[in-house]
């Protein structure tokens, strides 16, 4: 008998799924009474018979016979090894096949691509990191994702057809139901255009489009926090913005601009004026092109400088990042009175500036929550940004938004019975 370790995203997808983000996705049925509520059993990896199926759900076994097959021939389940006989031939055992097809999981920052196939659990099959202006507007933009995306699949001696869906992170706000950007201060004409439209006549496809913080959020969960169903991921760069899991799940508002803490009023803020017109915002005050500006007698403009310049001891660099760090734990201390995390990650480029943002974080939060919200409470560096995978928490958020839909008990009912059912849109 070949049994196989039940995969570490198991946990994750089970607590985490975010299936009310998506209209297509019905509400929870009995388990195993329908193909796709039979897959979900099988998510788990554990290889099992068709006797154990039937009586896991009650449902006959020729029915389950049916079910096994029509998921067979889907390509998704597959047989895997063979359970012990008491005498006869010894029957077959199933599970979840995560090799079945590939999602293309991409990564745009505002001066760099990441594009990946991944598998259908999220393991990155192969990425590749390219410096791409986000500035240069959609369509150049996506034209360079599409052809990297060919290149990956041909490396890999994949089709279009592999593909399952398509998941894309942006460096602003975006509409998730519509993937629509909406209004995204550092992306010049993308203000309303339909990426996954545009994505669509390339790769026909599920599309699901969410701002890189959110899905920097479930990568960085998925990959290290798989236990913690609340978590706050903060991103540290030249904007400030948080990605909220609450309850397992990703908490994107009512129009997807929950998590939006750059413009948030610190006491410090005085009149200092904002990019966004306000006085006084955390991100005037700790974003990295405000903490360089506020250095004299270095060339200092953005996130890189900052890190150069606090790994090479400079003194003044690293109060003004403490500093920064307080002025975010400000912000951060009223979101652990709201929501009660039981972790805060750092992560953004100036997370990765030694720990100094984090030092002046924690300082302020331990110091202004309540003890029962803090003590049980870890601030800690994003554990993405600190190896060469790096690039891998944006990626891998980005193909676990493709398969906790395309892999939904209702997405999978519409693959095995096109004809019968709506297609699934997002
Ligand atoms: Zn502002």
């Amino acid at each position: 008998m070949r049994d196989r370790p039940k995969p570490d995203w198991y946990q994750w997808w089970m607590t985490s799924a975010d299936r009310t983000s998506t209209a297509s996705v019905t509400s929870p049925v009995a388990p195993g009474s329908s193909p796709g509520d039979l897959f979900q059993l099988l998510l788990d990896g554990t290889p099992r018979t068709r006797a154990e199926l039937a009586q896991l759900t009650g449902l006959a076994r020729s029915t389950i016979a049916a079910r096994v097959e029509a998921l067979m021939e889907s390509g998704l389940i597959s047989a895997v090894g063979e359970a012990t006989s008491s005498g006869g031939r010894p029957p077959s055992r199933f599970a979840f096949d995560p090799s079945a097809r590939a999602v293309l999981a991409v990564d745009l920052g505002a001066m760099h691509a990441v594009v990946a196939i991944t598998d259908l659990a999220g393991r990155v099959l192969l990425r590749r990191r390219t410096d791409l202006a986000i500035a240069s507007g959609p369509t150049t933009v996506l034209d360079t994702v599409v052809a990297e995306a060919r290149q990956l699949l041909e490396v890999l001696q994949l089709t279009a057809g592999d593909l399952a869906g398509v998941g894309i992170g942006l460096p602003g706000p975006v509409e998730h139901t519509s993937g629509r950007p909406a209004n995204p201060p550092i992306m010049p004409g993308w203000h309303g255009f339909d990426v996954p439209s545009y994505i669509r006549r390339s790769f026909d496809v599920t599309v699901l489009v969410d701002n890189d913080v959110n899905i920097m959020a479930l990568g960085e969960q998925r990959m290290h926090w798989p236990s913690h169903d609340n978590l706050l991921f903060i991103k540290v760069s030249t904007g400030i913005g948080a990605g909220i899991i609450g309850n397992g799940q990703l908490q994107r508002g009512a129009l997807g601009a929950a998590g939006d803490l750059g413009h948030v009023r610190v006491g410090r803020g005085g009149d200092v004026l904002c990019r966004c017109g306000n006085v006084g915002c955390l991100e005037a005050l700790a974003g990295a092109p405000a903490i360089a500006a506020g250095l004299t007698g270095t060339n200092a403009h953005g996130s890189d400088d900052l890190v150069k310049l606090a790994e090479a001891g400079d003194v003044a660099t690293i109060a003004a990042l403490r500093q920064a760090g307080r002025d975010l734990g400000e912000v951060l201390a009223t979101c652990v009175s709201l929501l009660n995390p039981s972790v805060i990650v750092l992560g953004g480029a100036l997370s990765s500036a030694g720990d100094h943002v984090l030092a002046g974080a924690r300082e302020v939060v331990y110091a202004r929550s309540l003890p029962l919200a803090t003590s049980q409470l870890t601030i800690a560096r994003a554990l993405s940004s600190t190896d060469a995978s790096s690039d891998d928490a944006g990626v891998i958020g980005a193909s676990m938004m493709v398969t906790q839909h395309v892999l939904s008990a209702a997405a999978i009912e519409d693959l095995l019975v096109p004809r019968t059912r709506e297609p699934v849109t997002p």
